[in-house]
């Protein structure tokens, strides 16, 4: 069941040629993760094994939280740490029996690998087996890298995700499983709109409370909120769920044919699913139409960096009337962005990994109107006349469902507002 006003394309991206890029890239590590997910699952502690910088990264990137109440911390291994691996991991469960101790709220236990090499050294795997016996069932204690070297920002949810998934415990029940860690309000709205149309033995992953009851089985199908989850997809496959490919819940367009995915797959009428979308439909339109007058006709580029590229050049390009000239991504990983693929028409470059000179070269050449770029490039590229809008920006901001959708078009035609006001002030 799908109803879109525009058609698909004759010909979509999926088979597209794509540029693989293999050099130098430019993003955030995958620690960058733990900024949101302490904030969604409320019982949970997230203790970085890592260096200072480990610890600079979060306490810049985080730095009101930390002195709210902090679900996150981290163990800084000094170098002298490097002599005695074994008083290393010793210190690390020491550490963590303080940390349980002191914190009788914490439910959920990471241990978040780095990138210094005297924690690669570490088996953090065992250490979590080890205090999880010893802590079990009051508190799990799960393990995942979010080190620089093996993860992008977003990458750091996926693994963290994935690592939840072998230890949720097994139902036959016939359920939806909704993966991805979205602001409450958001979650709430697609969970309502679910219910209206009958879908209500729904699950989320991650819960909110170590409590609240997640299992998967052979009975599961899950769908994707975000589509950098590679790694919980293949766990909840290797669980025996399946997936139900969608486009993602950006814009008016990729809401409506998510949630149609969804009510094909549990037999929804037609008329119930019109009855519950035509009244958001319509608002995210209006919504969208707004911030459209400025974007239409302009161009751009994207930089690899959130994973959100593909999806969201879907949703600029079909509903706000821009042209792509490059998207990037740092994993095309069709299984997940394969519908998205097929919506966005043929035409720009796609690419996946970076090697960021050769890419800031097309960039300039092309000189987009908009440049969707990580923090590090932004300054640059705007000094030399380009209008950037950072990729961080639409992972911190809800920008999923009907009620964003006007929000997320919003976050685009700002910078481009702002840089025509600038030439008008320039001009008189
Ligand atoms: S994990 Fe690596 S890239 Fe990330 S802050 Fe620590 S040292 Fe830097």
């Amino acid at each position: 069941m799908t109803r879109h006003d525009a058609p698909p394309p004759t010909r979509g991206c999926r088979d597209a040629p794509v540029l693989k890029q293999r050099g130098q890239h430019e993003v955030f590590c995958g620690l960058t993760g733990i900024i949101w997910l302490h904030r969604k699952m409320q019982d949970a502690f997230f203790l970085v094994v890592g260096s200072r910088t480990c610890a600079h990264l979060l306490q810049s990137a985080a730095g009101v939280m930390i002195f709210a109440e902090p679900r996150f911390g981290t163990a800084i291994l000094e170098e002298t740490d490097l002599a005695g691996l074994k008083d290393a991991q010793e210190e690390l469960e020491r550490e963590v029996e303080r940390l349980l101790a002191r914190r009788p709220d914490i439910r959920q236990l990471f241990l978040v690998g780095s990138c210094p090499s005297e924690v690669i050294k570490l088996d953090l795997a065992r250490a979590a087996e080890r205090l999880t016996l010893r802590h079990a069932p009051k508190v799990r204690v799960l393990n995942y890298s979010g080190s620089g070297i093996e993860t992008t920002f977003t990458e750091g949810e996926d693994a963290c995700l994935a690592s939840m998934v072998p230890a949720l415990p097994k139902t036959n029940e016939r359920q939806l499983m909704l993966v991805g860690a979205l602001p409450d309000v958001v979650e709430d709205q697609a969970l309502d709109l679910l219910a209206q149309m009958g879908i209500d033995k729904v699950s989320v992953l991650p819960a909110r409370h170590a409590d609240d009851p997640v299992a998967v089985g052979p009975n599961t199908v899950f769908a994707l909120t975000q589509p950098f989850l590679g790694g919980t997809h293949a766990a909840l496959e290797r669980r025996g769920a399946r997936h139900v490919p969608a486009p993602l819940p950006f814009g008016e367009e990729g809401t409506t044919a998510w949630l149609a995915a969804l009510a094909q797959e549990f037999g929804v009428e037609r008329a119930r699913f019109d009855a519950v979308t035509d009244a958001p439909r319509a608002r995210a339109r209006r919504a969208v139409k707004q911030a459209a007058e400025t974007l239409a006709g302009k161009t751009v580029f994207f930089f690899p960096d959130s994973q959100l590229e593909i999806p969201l050049a879907r949703f600029l390009t079909r509903e706000c009337g821009m042209q792509a000239l490059e998207v990037g991504t740092p994993y095309l990983h069709k299984a997940i962005l394969g519908p998205d693929l097929d919506l966005l028409a043929e035409g720009p470059q796609i690419a996946e990994g970076q090697d960021v000179d050769l890419q800031l070269e097309r960039c300039r050449a092309a000189r987009p109107d908009l440049t969707v770029c990580g923090l590090g490039l932004a300054n640059p590229l705007e000094a030399e006349g380009l209008t950037t809008k950072w990729a961080i920006e639409l992972v911190f901001t809800p920008v999923h469902f009907y009620e964003q959708a006007g929000d997320l078009a919003g976050l685009f035609s700002r910078p481009l507002r702002r840089r025509a006001a600038l030439h008008l002030e320039a001009a008189e």
